[in-house]
């Protein structure tokens, strides 16, 4: 059974739901634009390649809006991403940038500590996280006012107050993070996804729901949580790569 199959239900809420992420994503255009008509967008959306983020960049193409796209290439995702990524870059209207981790750390760090470094403690996964995401996320955001994200309540207890606005990093990093589809359930994204023919993944298809690197990522059993399968042989509250955990939170490595 594919996951449109499964999963695309709208629920009662939805044109409303639809029409709120709709009225987000046209003003974080509007206080984001370009600050002169050459100029690059000073919002941006990091697109996971997710489910969430492709209904978002589908929005963003659609509604046509000055609204950038980035995706952190970490040289550890699954073929079937890779596709999609070039499957994306090659359709979208709006351009779609890649940022890789700096290759001399990443040489360095695998050996030092081996490729499956990851598993060995926590410490060293989120070493592999900061590398491979987090320097790639700082210069992606680099000159940005302010950045959009698929975050999701529902997806975990750690991300059930998710704002529709957060400006928690305003102070310190000038940023506003917007989550448009922070009210959506999982059932809405596909709902969405199945109305709109959007482009996705077909490891979805295959019982992942959240996907990241290769390593990383597995597929989940029946009435296991969303984000069980990612860094599975963790503890749950260290279940964040750091890039959406404030710094309070202890996260960022
Ligand atoms: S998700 Fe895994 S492979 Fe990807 S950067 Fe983090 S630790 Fe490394």
């Amino acid at each position: 059974m594919s996951a449109i199959d499964l999963n695309a239900r709208a629920s009662d809420s939805f044109d409303a739901k639809l029409a709120e992420t709709t009225a987000l994503l046209q003003q974080a255009a509007r206080d984001y634009a370009a600050s002169n008509p050459f100029g690059p967008p000073r919002v941006t959306l990091a697109c996971s390649l997710g489910a969430e983020d492709m209904v978002l960049a589908h929005l963003i193409n659609q509604l046509e809006l000055d609204i950038g796209i980035f995706v952190l290439e970490t040289g550890q995702l699954h073929p079937e991403t890779l596709a999609l990524m070039n499957r994306l870059r090659d359709t979208s209207r709006a351009p779609v940038e890649l940022y890789l981790p700096i290759r001399k750390d990443v040489v360095q760090f695998v050996e030092r500590e081996g490729k499956d470094a990851m598993y060995k403690s926590i410490e060293l996964r989120k070493a592999c996280c900061h590398i491979r995401k987090m320097e790639p996320l700082a210069r992606a955001l680099a000159g940005k006012s302010a950045w959009i994200t698929g975050l999701r309540r529902e997806q975990s207890g750690a991300r059930a107050e998710v704002p529709f606005i957060d400006d928690s990093e305003l102070a310190t990093k000038g940023l506003r993070k917007f989550n448009p589809l922070a009210a959506w359930s999982w059932a809405d994204v596909w709902h969405y996804i199945d109305q709109h023919s959007v482009d996705f993944n077909p490891l979805h298809d295959r019982f992942f729901p959240s996907i990241g690197c290769e390593p990383c990522t597995r597929a989940i059993a029946v009435g296991e949580d969303f984000r069980a399968g990612r860094w599975w042989w963790e503890d749950e509250a260290a279940k964040e790569c750091g890039l959406h955990v404030k710094k309070s939170e202890g996260a960022v490595a």
